[in-house]
């Protein structure tokens, strides 16, 4: 399976972080939760993992 990445730095709402993750679509998933759950204090959802899977895009060269 492709990995896919994150970029904190694509949502213009987000201002200071600039993590990026990425791996495989169901563990990037889980991640990324987790991350703005405890960094951008979202609260998790299905829309909020929508929003998530929405925002995945192709990592990276060498990522
Ligand atoms: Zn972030």
């Amino acid at each position: 399976m492709a990995r896919k990445a994150t970029d904190c730095r694509d949502a213009p709402s987000v201002s200071g972080c600039s993590l990026y993750m990425s791996g495989e679509e169901d563990e990037l998933e889980r991640a990324a939760v987790q991350h703005v759950i405890a960094v951008h204090e979202h609260t998790d959802s299905p829309e909020l993992r929508a929003e998530i899977r929405a925002s995945m895009k192709e990592p990276l060269p060498g990522t």
